[in-house]
């Protein structure tokens, strides 16, 4: 049994703002059955304080914690062991994890952060009850100074760590001035250590002091240590590619569960689609897009192809919300009839297009596994993706070779610009009118492993090589 404590600031069903909770959420069932025993640590926000309830055991009180008093209490997410960090001077605000209701970040975001891998560390150092996990399961840039912190209390000889980088977009990168605030020790601030161009990055300290590193996809793994894909960080992961690794995320197949077991029976669920989102009856394939509008999800692409898709007889229904510019363009794009556009965030509603629709368009920049197109393949709605990331580790493009083997999955597109989208927007709507080879690429969808069973084996193997190691 290797005793785990994974350390995040969201956690599906608790709190979430993509796909990081839904990876934390899952990980305590996933590793379950591997003799992992994993207790899994954030903040108290509102909605997880409201969640485990104000009366929630204490499990220590900390004084001095970044500005205030804290306290762990202990509560249960999915019937498995959570521990939440009270602290009301940090996260007890309106607003998600990282803004204001505004939209702005909070002024102090390095240090809500840094009070949260302290814990973790000391958590580490010391144990909790009798409880003392063997390795820190640290997730994206908000964690990344847990490694340092527990090299500071003296616990890195007995606790190993795994960073998980989730998204290297998000580098928690502040002026070198606050080191002393975040409790940092000047030795560290070097090019070798978590210095970065003259600023403090809590990425790269998590990628530097860790003991093991991982990303949530091989290929996404492989293109960070490229200078495109890298965000600066590509030098630092290419010295520690020995202990870097990518283990594909998986999805809680319970959770998405489709509302038939043969594709055929799509139909009734496509029709009340059309109904609900106002689109007319037509013939070619009903896409849907659910996705955070940003640059990195390619939605101006989107924008630019949506023509080719309306003249090849498709239709569109999205589903996002996110950059404000990108909004308004698409809420323009709906005046079109075969344009349906929802701005919000509605997981209800994001089940009914993947039951309803043909086909899930994910054109992203970059994506380091991306678990929308898991969905569709779950559901039988053919995804179409960049070749990037996840996306190209997922799915088995349609080329020829892989329909005349029938193995075909769904759509790849690749340079990832509009051009190619349009082309594959194209060559999609020529299988969809091919109802034979449609079908079989929607059985071979539906039937691909994306569970968590294979990548949670690959986490508890890294995880007792690490505690192994101690
Ligand atoms: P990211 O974490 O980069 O946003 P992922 O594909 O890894 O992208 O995860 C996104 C998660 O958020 C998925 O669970 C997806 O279904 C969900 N999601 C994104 N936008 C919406 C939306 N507008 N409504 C409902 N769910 C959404």
């Amino acid at each position: 049994m290797t005793r785990v404590l994974s350390v995040a600031s969201e956690c599906f069903p608790l709190v979430k703002t993509g796909g990081l909770a839904d990876v934390v959420g899952a990980l305590p069932a996933a590793l379950a059955t591997h003799d992992v025993d994993m207790h899994t640590l954030v903040p108290g926000y509102p909605a997880v304080m409201h969640a485990i309830g104000h009366d929630a055991p204490i499990r220590a009180t900390l004084t001095d914690i970044f500005g205030g008093t804290a306290r762990i209490r202990s509560g249960q997410v999915d019937g498995h062991p959570l521990l939440v960090l009270e602290a009301p001077h940090l996260y007890d605000r309106p607003g998600n994890p990282y803004h204001n209701t505004n939209g702005s970040d909070w002024g102090d975001n390095a240090s809500r952060f840094a009070a949260l891998s302290w814990v973790a560390a000391l958590i580490g150092t010391h144990g909790l009850d009798g409880w003392s996990p063997q390795v820190l399961h640290l997730h994206d840039w908000q964690t990344g100074f847990a490694p340092v912190y527990l090299r500071q209390m003296g616990g890195a000889s007995r606790v190993g760590t795994l960073f998980t980088i989730h998204n290297i977009a998000f580098q928690g990168v502040v002026g070198g001035q606050e080191l002393f605030w975040l409790r940092l020790r000047g030795e560290d601030f070097t090019m070798d250590g978590f210095e970065y161009y003259g600023h403090i990055s809590s990425l790269k300290a998590g990628l530097v002091f860790s003991d093991r590193i991982s990303t949530v996809s091989p290929t996404y793994a492989q293109e960070l240590m490229r200078p495109e894909f890298g965000r600066g960080m590509q030098g630092v992961l290419h010295q520690r590619r020995d202990v870097f690794t990518g283990i594909l995320n998986g999805i809680d197949t319970d959770a998405w569960q489709p509302p038939y077991t043969d594709p055929a029976d799509k139909a009734s669920h496509k029709a009340a689609l059309r109904k609900e989102v106002g689109l007319p009856e037509a013939d070619g394939p009903l896409c849907v897009v659910i996705s955070r509008f940003s640059e990195q999800k390619g939605m101006d692409l989107l924008l630019q192809a949506l023509p080719t898709l309306l003249r090849h007889g498709g239709q569109i229904a999205i589903l996002g919300n996110g950059d404000r510019a990108l909004e308004a363009a698409f809420r323009r794009a709906a005046r079109h009839s075969s344009v349906s556009v929802h701005i919000g965030y509605d997981e209800p509603r994001a089940r009914r297009y993947l039951a309803g629709a043909d086909v899930i368009l994910v054109p992203s920049r970059f994506e380091p596994c991306g678990l929308t197109q898991l969905y569709g393949l779950r559901f039988g709605t053919l995804p179409l993706v960049a070749l990037t990331g996840g996306l190209a580790d997922t799915i088995v493009h349609a080329n020829a070779a892989g329909l005349r083997a029938g193995i075909s999955t769904g759509f790849q597109f690749n340079p990832i610009d509009s051009e190619a989208l349009c082309g594959m927007l194209s060559h999609m709507c020529d299988q969809f009118s091919r109802p034979a080879i449609w079908r079989r690429m929607q059985l071979n969808a539906m039937s691909q492993s994306v569970s968590w069973q294979a990548s949670s084996a690959e986490y508890a193997a890294i995880y007792s090589e690490i505690a192994a190691a101690k």
